[in-house]
């Protein structure tokens, strides 16, 4: 991004701006067939004096759709004569709607021919792999067209060992926070990514990676994952029912569960579920019913499984709180939020991993957090090592075609990472509480 901006101080178009550095005068050039209609004298001084017929007879500038902007405003920053712009933006309005173009899009006003005074070709990016292309055809004439690039699925390989938390890990095995998520997102229904993860953990996966033209431009789903711990080695394989990803077991049975082990995708555990522990703001020792996350205001709270809302209303020491009546015997709440999503209100339905509220220290709080119950018959209970009813494996008519995928999908895993440990695990304090 940066030097893309710098591109754009630096590098001068045709018209505007730009020196080459040559103190000589050159002999002068022939005018350009294509764009003789742009060719003609400026109109005044201070026009002809920015005018260099020796910039490099390929001129690239670089723009980006401002925020609330669009494709059109972003266009008009070319200053192109007002006939032109309308027939560019007449050309591209053929092919897509100029108005829905996300901001941060990319465009290249492209200088084709030597003194050329306007661009005769801008290129807009309208995805990872499309190219909107529009040509100067003549006086007032563009024609725009959209060329689809074929994308190209390799596999990419990580693993990691975990010295403080899962996402430092990840971040050291070059993954950014998109990529984690989706590790984290495959074993949300075994545990819980802020908790339930210690020093010495290790993990791999490999993951779909797309290229457009021979360049990385995302990622697609996890193939194989694998994290080990305490012991355990939780392991998953991708296989796609009804078009959809799904995560099993390499022998077939299905991750999902009822519930997912945390409410919240980033957070850290400021206090666990105890029967007694001395409370910040009372200075009594009682029991925490319930998991402290800590986390910035606003970050989202999902629903944990399927439900319906029960309450969804400020409820004195609790603050802003939600409670959720799942299926069977299960209940949640969550509480001390800084506000709710929209749409939520008592009687409204959810789905488990929907965003039902954010963020807050409301109520009888010491700082931002997210205090979570879950309740079985009325009951507190940690859902730490709980075993919630799993979702349906992989159906039967489809085991062979599951088995030689999930065979690949193994086979396809780097190595454990080698790396030692030999820092403790530290010890967190809690920073936020009730
Ligand atoms: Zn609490």
């Amino acid at each position: 991004m940066l030097k893309s901006a710098l591109a754009l101080l630096t590098l001068p178009l045709g018209f505007a701006l730009g020196c080459v550095g040559n103190t000589q005068v050159p002999p002068p050039l022939p005018p350009n067939p294509l764009r003789s209609d742009l060719n003609a004298a400026p109109t005044t001084a201070k026009a002809a004096q920015t005018i260099d017929p020796y910039l490099s007879p390929f001129a690239v500038r670089d723009l980006y759709v401002a925020p609330r902007s669009s494709l059109s405003k972003t266009i008009a920053k070319l200053a192109l004569p007002q006939a032109e712009q309308t027939a560019l933006i007449a050309s591209l309005e053929a092919q897509i709607d100029p108005s829905r173009i996300a901001s941060g899009t990319h465009l290249k006003a492209i200088t084709l021919h030597q003194g050329d005074l306007l661009p005769s070709r801008v290129e807009t990016e309208l995805s990872a792999n499309e190219i909107l292309t529009s040509e100067h055809c003549g006086p007032t004439c563009w024609t725009s067209t959209k060329k689809t690039l074929p994308i190209e699925h390799r596999t990419a390989a990580f693993a990691g060992v975990v010295t403080s938390t899962l996402w430092n890990s990840a971040g050291e095995a070059g993954m950014d926070q998109q990529l984690t998520t989706k590790l984290t997102d495959v074993f949300a229904w075994q545990f819980d990514s802020s908790r339930e993860v210690q020093s010495g953990d290790r993990w791999r996966m490999t993951i779909d990676q797309l290229f457009a033209a021979g360049k990385p431009v995302g990622y697609g789903e996890i193939i194989a994952a694998e994290y080990s711990r305490g012991g355990n080695i939780y392991a998953a394989v991708r296989y796609d029912t009804d078009g959809t990803p799904h995560f099993y077991t390499p022998k077939g049975d299905s991750l999902r569960r009822l519930f997912l082990k945390s409410p919240l995708r980033f957070a850290r555990v400021t206090s666990g579920f105890s029967k007694g522990r001395f409370h910040p703001i009372l200075r009594v020792r009682r029991p925490h019913r319930g998991i402290d996350y800590g986390a910035p205001r606003g970050t989202p709270v999902m629903a944990v499984g399927d439900g319906e809302v029960t309450v969804a209303g400020r409820r004195g020491p609790s603050g802003n709180m939600i409670a959720l009546k799942h299926t069977g015997p299960y209940e949640t709440q969550y509480k001390h939020l800084s506000r709710f999503a929209t749409g939520i209100k008592a009687g409204s339905k959810v789905t488990s991993g929907q965003v039902i509220g954010y963020v807050g220290a409301t109520g009888r709080a010491t700082g931002p957090h997210l205090h979570f119950e879950l309740h079985v018959n009325g009951r507190y209970v940690d859902p730490e090592g709980v075993a919630f009813p799993a979702a349906d494996p992989v159906p039967a008519r489809e085991i062979d075609k599951f088995r030689l995928v999930s065979n690949q999908a193994v086979a396809s895993l780097p190595p454990w990472s080698k790396e030692t440990i030999n820092t403790a695990a530290v010890r967190r304090k809690p920073v936020a509480a009730e």
